[in-house]
């Protein structure tokens, strides 16, 4: 182990300044290999072996459920929803060839870009069954972490995964020097399943690092986490597995124009606008047909990413009451006080008071079963009504507040 780490923090130290784009897999995957010997050599080699779930219909769209750890040991690194939800977005473009940048490919590699098909969603209940938002922050008095998944862990200072079978793990948090991010291949151990990226490069909107601006670091990260390598296969002139990806030499950097033919035997030279190369967010913008096959194929071969797909975190009730962050509550008598009739609901919701000294409350609120406040309604009299017509069908929880900030709150199905 001890070599291990020396190896790892030789390979850190040796990295290039921030202005280049670095990608820690590599380095990340031989350390694990040797931590972890019975981890498959290549995820190639999952070819043929294992297959767990039937083939995926080639048209259908594969719908992955994501939570997103925001570990944050400042106020700059806790960003924010929107910028999480940008990236998201950025994800979605980049998988379903739908970002704007696609119709920069070259004419003699349009006929391979593909849209690959898959869909990523935030979570929306918790492995304990309470809403979610697919958002989970951490505080953390770790300054940065490294590519040795330090902040996969709640003991080293960074957060748990979430049950990989169920959700596609993202950790979001300040690494060490030039580190972009890092994946974990299909195939390694479940607790350290899943994506790692710094926030200064994590979405399109917020404070972000140029020229790594557009997401591209997390689509280029999960292309990993789907088992696809670098396009010169990590070695000069390199394999990648993957037969309609031009061999080349090395990485490319920045943003390369017109052919490159850097070994020589390709007809159009090197793809650099590939997400699987090194150039710059504004540079990569294509997937091919041959990645999108290998990425897909996955989710019938490896036992984690067919679990995936299946997943009920998007479509799950949650079982729990949502936490009001924020909102003083008063634990719910034994006997209660106040009466909310009918329930189910269809329009109108009497409440009734048992006990008078209960009727102090001056507003009701309706929460959703995600912990958002859907409507709002001053109280007066003894016996007030809420009118819940316009909500649709669900599990809602009413909230009667005083004015001295005393709560009481009730769960209510509106039919
Ligand atoms: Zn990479
Ligand atoms: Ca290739």
């Amino acid at each position: 182990m001890a070599r291990c780490l020396l190896a790892l923090v030789f390979c850190v130290c040796l990295l290039p300044s921030y202005a280049q784009r670095d990608c820690g897999t590599p380095a990340y995957t031989e350390t694990m290999q040797r931590s972890f010997p019975a981890m498959p050599r290549e995820i190639l080699a999952l070819e043929g072996t294992g297959v767990t779930a039937s083939p995926i219909p080639d048209t259908a769209v594969i719908v992955i459920p994501v939570v997103v750890h925001v570990v944050y040991n400042n106020e700059k690194q806790n960003i924010s929803d929107k910028q999480i939800l940008s990236q998201i977005e950025a994800l979605n473009a980049d998988f379903n060839g739908l970002n704007a940048d696609l119709s920069r490919v070259p004419a003699y590699f349009k006929p391979l870009a593909a849209s690959v098909g898959i869909r990523f969603e935030l979570a929306r209940v918790t492995p304990q069954g309470a809403p979610t938002n697919g958002i989970n922050r951490v505080k953390t008095s770790t300054k940065y972490f490294k590519d040795n998944d330090g902040v996969k862990f709640t003991r080293s200072g960074g957060v748990d995964a979430w049950d990989p079978s169920r959700y596609m793990n993202i950790w979001v948090c300040d690494l060490d020097l030039s580190l972009l991010g890092y994946a974990s291949f299909p195939g390694g151990p479940k607790d350290r399943d899943g994506v790692v990226i710094d926030y200064k490069v994590f979405g399109t909107i917020g404070d972000l690092q140029a020229p790594y601006n557009k997401g591209r670091t997390a689509t280029h990260e999960v292309g990993h986490w789907l088992g696809l390598k670098h396009l010169w296969g990590d070695g000069y002139c390199g394999d990648d597995g993957i037969d309609d990806t031009p061999q080349q030499q090395q990485m490319s950097r920045g943003c390369p124009t017109g052919q490159v033919h850097s070994c020589g035997s390709t007809p159009y030279g090197d793809m650099y606008m590939n997400f699987m190369d090194f150039t710059n967010d504004g540079c990569m913008y294509m997937f091919t047909l041959g990645q999108r096959k290998a990425m897909r194929r996955l989710f019938s071969q490896d036992p984690l990413r067919s679990a995936l797909a299946a997943s009920d975190v998007l479509t799950a009730t949650p079982s729990q009451m949502p936490e009001f962050k924020g909102v003083d509550l008063v634990a719910e008598p034994v006997t209660s006080p106040v009466r909310m009739f009918p329930n189910p609901v269809i329009d109108q919701l009497t409440i009734e008071f048992e006990d008078l000294k209960w009727a102090g409350y001056s507003v009701a609120q309706v929460f959703n079963h995600l912990g958002q406040q859907v409507a709002q309604q001053p109280l007066s009299g003894s016996r007030p009504a809420l009118n819940l017509g316009n909500l649709k069908p669900g599990l809602y929880f009413v909230q009667l507040k005083g004015n001295g900030g005393e709560t009481y709150r009730q769960k209510i199905v509106k039919q």
